[in-house]
């Protein structure tokens, strides 16, 4: 049986969709911020957040980050996420017209159960489900799908908000990647070495399909 990067390699490039879980598809930093201000007794708001690495604006030690990578992989936390507002109208419409849609999360491999269940719960169309090692965390886990492996795939549209990922989208990649803004991503260095026209910020899910539009339109 082929496993679902299999499947994923397997659609022609034109059809694939990009999609990343956490705030992409899930409203989930806004969540994390009270839940580590509770547990580390600190003040820090959301848009304070000017770094992917969270540990950096909750100044947590080794220990207390361990503690906090748990927290927010924890089942009961995951389960509860809210979905994006307009998700759904995009992902129905994709969905319709033919599209691979691929959720391809760094989380770690053993939130894969609740990560499926979740989608499931919000009733997220998607054809393929995929943890990569994005960040290099996975190293301990056996069925880990290292980022190397995403090199060789393209994607027609991709959505992160991840700099990192953005930047490496926009190596390997060559449809056009959504950077849904977020205060990590505002004045990140990798980014401003970034000149593509490809890459294209947004706030909302409502602002993709005028784009696509207009790009279609430009053709
Ligand atoms: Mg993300």
């Amino acid at each position: 049986m082929s496993t679902p990067f299999e499947r994923l390699a397997a659609v022609r490039p034109e059809r694939r969709i990009y999609l990343d879980l956490d705030d992409v598809l899930a409203e989930t930093t806004r969540q994390i911020v009270p839940l580590l201000n509770a547990r580390f007794e600190r003040e820090v708001c959301f848009d304070e957040l000017r770094d992917f690495d969270l540990g950096i604006a909750f100044e947590l030690t080794d220990t207390e980050r361990e503690h906090a990578m748990d927290a927010v992989h924890d089942e009961l936390f995951l389960r509860e996420l809210p979905l994006r507002e307009g998700v759904l109208e995009v992902l129905r419409e994709w969905d319709q017209s033919g599209y691979h849609l691929a959720v391809i999360t760094g989380r770690p491999p053993d939130t894969h159960g609740v990560s499926l269940e979740w989608l499931a719960d919000q009733g997220v169309p998607h054809h393929t489900f995929v943890c990569v090692d994005k960040y290099g965390r996975h190293g301990e886990f056996e069925n880990r799908v290292p980022l190397d492996q995403l090199r060789a795939l393209s994607f027609e549209i991709a959505l992160e908000d991840s700099p990192e990922m953005a930047l490496f989208l926009t190596r390997h990649s060559h449809g056009h990647i959504f950077l849904m803004d977020r205060p990590w991503n505002r004045e990140h260095d990798l980014l401003r070495r970034v000149d593509t026209p490809r890459m294209i910020r947004i706030h909302e899910w409502s602002e993709i399909t005028a784009h696509l539009r207009s790009m279609t339109r430009s053709r």
